[in-house]
């Protein structure tokens, strides 16, 4: 007799979802997963880009300040460089964790 009724390899999006999925109708699952929990969608994928994408609308909106009545300034990255940006993206994802 064997241990489990279904092994998942790999912990990303689809692996978690078919594990959790099949564990939740009462099978025995293995969930195997080489790196870490999350796959492409956490680390370099959905969060990632999705975090990119509000910082680079957020500028796009300062940008346009007088149009909303506010005084015009200026944006600079902290620490003068994008490394704060992806710096950002890093910390959503320890959030998240
Ligand atoms: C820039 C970008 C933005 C995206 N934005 C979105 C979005 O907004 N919405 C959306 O729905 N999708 C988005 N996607 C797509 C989404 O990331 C993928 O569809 C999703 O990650 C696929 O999940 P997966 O589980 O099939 O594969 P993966 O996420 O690649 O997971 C595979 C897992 O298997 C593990 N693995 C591989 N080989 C082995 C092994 N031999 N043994 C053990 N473990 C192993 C890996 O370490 C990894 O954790 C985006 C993708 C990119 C690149």
């Amino acid at each position: 007799m064997s241990d489990y009724d279904l092994i998942v390899i790999g912990g990303g999006s689809g692996g978690l979802v078919a594990a959790v999925g099949a564990a939740h109708l009462g099978a025995r699952v293995a969930l195997v997963e080489k790196k870490a929990l999350g796959g492409d969608c956490l680390f370099t994928g959905c969060v990632p880009s999705k975090a990119l994408i509000a910082s680079a609308r957020f500028a796009a909106d300062v940008r346009r300040a007088s149009d909303f009545g506010f005084a015009q300034t200026s944006l600079q990255f902290s620490g003068d460089n994008f490394a704060s940006i992806t710096a950002r993206y890093c910390q959503v994802n320890v959030k998240n964790k």
